[in-house]
């Protein structure tokens, strides 16, 4: 069935005036005495309502009302982001929730700050380089061996005590409701599990089968759903904070749901040390600028920064809005620069990506500008590379230069992840002018496909499972799942399972300022190692093709996800679709490249805010349930 946009306009019940913005105030006394050029603009973003106190874009619409309602009720954007985060455990649980972990991108507008709480899985204690050993993918991911130490209960938890409004009891309460009193079930949280299929991971362990097709058959579309063991594991939280996860009887219930394994499968090591040990970090974000617009994105563990920004760069030189010069959106030259683009960045992050914290990541080198204009020099508009590109050296451009030795050598592309039902994006923009874009997950849809929890001794019956309502991460298997050597440096791969070390990520949540510094937009995706690409797409999209918001959304998307790897297209909007023109795809098959046929290439919520005014504008995807809600009046002013 084809999910619908839904564009809800909240009324806001506050009555107090929202407080004039600071900046809005020492920029209005700048312009008295020196007036400043107006910086260029997006126009194209500002189309349609605007909303003055906020606006929600989240792909299930049961969890932009909580991020609404947060709203309406005096919390600001890291408050309204955090309140999806735990609704979407209830109602997406699927792709996110607090067995697993994300990357919240926050922008101030209080001193203008920008940075990141990354609350990404680590690996337990017990994790080794050599762990996945023999078993099979399949084995591995729906075994508790791929089960990281999970990570959004104390990221969330470190984002609202710092820079939320509202107590974090407050902020789980819309959750707390939906697990307790029950949603309606939306056609995607229906159709996910696939309760057909053998194969589905949702049917793996009995007692997740049972909770997502009960007696073997999906559940019908709006019959009421509630999760209560889901309900009283986020009172406990709560109650007693994040400590109540990461200790005690919850924390029991992880370390006992990961010594779960499929058939052929292995048991994961975690304890409640390494539950007790864990800590969100926060980090600075990638920077670059492309076209006079800065793009702000997350940095290591995730290569989803790096390598969007990586890709502006190398295609920077190309005019790829200009269909006079023989670009324009969709035309042959600009899908081939974007493949060439996606090829060679994909092959430097096979090589040069990872945990930074654990590994030599040589982020600065990769983003040189010397260095991206050599990687961008064999890309031609009319020709796929041939042989294919392999990993660059970027370490002279690093700050720290090390021993240029060894050979150049792309590695395989591990990451397994499909788009699916994993993962899931939202953005949430606030009356104040603070945004976040925070993408989230669990890795595959239904993760390891284990609830935490335990069947007491002596009763293996599904109704004998005492379970905590959410299911547990398979984030390990974002690590190289054999471990390798750095061809350049001969040490450990960058992105080979380490104690503590998180996994490579392709998560990008990502915002783009204008020439002031001042934001105009948060977006993102889910996708695995599309993400990079959707988040390409739609980024040229609005400033190479001055899309509006929706536009830039429901395009089709090209993605590329390795060196040698095939282009995967999708029909943009399934509900209107807009397929690329038939005799380009052609014209790319000419050049060599390999197209399959229409895949499901993410699904992107996107804020933007007018700099001038304040007005929040927003879209969401059609490929998945995207809701936007926006919390006050609408209007242009
Ligand atoms: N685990 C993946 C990552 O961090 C995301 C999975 C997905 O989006 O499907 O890159």
């Amino acid at each position: 069935m084809p999910t619908k946009l839904r564009i809800v306009a909240a009324i806001l019940l506050v009555a107090s005036v929202a407080p004039l913005h600071a900046d809005d105030e020492r920029d209005r006394d700048r312009h008295r005495h020196h007036p400043r050029p107006e910086a260029p603009r997006l126009e194209a973003l500002y189309q349609g309502a605007g909303y003055d106190k906020g606006l929600v874009a989240v792909a299930n619409p049961h969890a932009a009302e909580a991020g609404a309602k947060i709203l309406e009720h005096g919390g600001n954007a890291i408050d309204a982001a955090v309140a999806i985060a735990y609704a979407l455990n209830v109602v997406e649980p699927q792709s996110a929730g607090i067995g697993g972990g994300g990357f919240m991108l926050i922008h101030l507008a209080d001193g203008q700050r920008t940075f990141a709480i990354d609350s990404r899985e680590r690996a337990p204690a017990g994790a080794t380089p050599g762990m996945f050993g023999t078993l099979n993918f399949t084995q591995a991911s729906t075994s508790g061996i791929s089960v990281g130490v999970p990570g959004m209960v104390r990221g969330t938890a470190m984002a609202v005590q710092r820079h939320g409004k509202l107590p974090l009891r407050r902020v789980l309460q819309p959750a707390i409701e939906l697990a307790d009193r029950g949603f309606a079930a939306t056609p995607r949280f229906v159709s996910s599990p696939n309760c057909a299929s053998a194969a589905s991971r949702a049917r793996v362990y009995p007692e997740t089968a049972a909770y997502f097709c009960p007696g073997g058959a999906p559940i019908p579309v709006g019959a009421v759903v509630t999760n209560k063991p889901l309900a009283e594991t986020l009172r406990t939280i709560a109650r007693h904070g994040p400590e109540a996860f990461y200790t005690g009887e919850i924390a029991h219930a992880i370390v006992e749901g990961q010594k779960r394994a499929s058939a052929g499968g292995q048991p994961g090591t975690m304890t409640m040390a390494d539950l007790a040990a864990y800590e969100a970090t926060r980090r600075a974000p990638v920077s670059g600028t492309y076209r006079g617009w800065t793009i702000k994105g997350m940095d290591s563990p995730s290569s989803g920064g790096l390598a969007v920004m990586q890709m502006l760069e190398m295609i920077e030189r190309f005019p790829i809005g200009n269909a006079g010069a023989g670009f324009g959106f969709g035309s042959a030259n600009t899908l081939n620069v974007m493949a060439e683009a996606m090829r060679t960045a994909f092959a430097d992050r096979a090589v040069w990506m990872g945990d930074a914290d654990f590994s030599y990541v040589p982020a600065k080198g990769l983003l040189h500008p010397t260095y991206t204009a050599l990687r961008s020099g064999p890309i031609a508009p009319t020709a796929r590379m041939s042989p294919n590109p392999v990993a660059g050296d970027p370490r002279s451009y690093d700050t720290v230069a090390l021993r240029r030795d060894a050979t150049l050598l792309a590695q395989a592309e591990p990451s397994f992840a499909g788009p699916g039902g994993s993962t899931t994006h939202f953005v949430v923009g606030d009356r104040w002018g603070n945004l976040v874009s925070y993408t989230n997950t669990i890795e595959s849809g239904y993760g390891a496909g284990m609830f935490a929890g335990y069947y007491p001794p002596g009763c293996a019956d599904v109704s004998c499972f005492k379970s905590y309502g959410f299911l547990l991460n398979n984030e390990l298997t974002d690590f190289n799942f054999v471990p390798s050597a750095n061809p350049f440096t001969g040490k450990p791969a960058t992105n080979d399972v380490a104690p503590g070390k998180r996994p490579r990520s392709s998560m990008a949540p990502t915002m783009i300022f204008d020439a002031r510094g001042r934001p105009v937009a948060a977006y993102g995706s889910p996708g695995g190692s599309t993400i990079i690409n959707s988040v390409l797409n739609v980024t040229l999209n609005v400033i190479d093709h001055g899309m509006t918001i929706q536009q830039a959304i429901d395009a089709p998307r090209l993605s590329v996800t390795a060196a040698g790897g095939a282009i995967a297209i999708d029909v943009g909007n399934p509900a209107a679709p807009t397929p690329f023109d038939p005799a380009v795809l052609t014209a790319l098959r000419t050049l060599g490249h390999t197209v399959n046929a229409p895949a499901d290439i993410g699904s992107v919520q996107f804020v933007a805010i007018d700099p001038r005014t304040g007005r929040l504008y927003g879209g969401a995807d059609a490929r998945r349930e995207g809701t936007v809600i926006g919390v006050g009046k609408p209007g242009r002013d």
